[in-house]
């Protein structure tokens, strides 16, 4: 058997240390560990799965939506391939429309 290079860390996996696969990649076991850490089973952070839900609750809740546009830009800057956080981000600007034609329909006096 070839000697397998981690390709996260570039460290040579040695003949007795058991390869591990980590999004279609051999990694290294400290790699994997670290790996696994920042990567749920959903391909998502629970950071982004947090943010998400708070963009959504924003749509009802006003500024929620802006603790949500935080979080979801904490979990893009931890790992920019993050489709939740973008996702949720997406939601928290959306929510942020809908608060601010809600708001301008209350002082506008159009609400019943
Ligand atoms: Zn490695």
């Amino acid at each position: 058997m070839d000697v397998e290079i981690c390709e996260n860390c570039g460290m040579k996996i040695g003949k007795l240390e058991m390869p591990h696969v980590c999004n279609n990649h051999v990694v290294c076991q400290e790699c994997y560990k670290r790996l696994k850490k920042s990567i749920s089973p959903h391909g998502g952070t629970g950071l982004s799965i947090l943010a998400k839900d708070m963009a959504i609750i924003g749509i009802f809740i006003p500024f929620v939506w802006l603790v949500a546009l935080i979080i979801g830009h904490i979990a893009l800057a931890k790992n920019a391939n993050d489709k939740r956080a973008k996702d949720a981000i997406c939601i928290a600007w959306a929510s942020f429309i809908f608060n601010l034609i809600f708001i301008a329909c209350f002082i506008l006096g159009i609400m019943p």
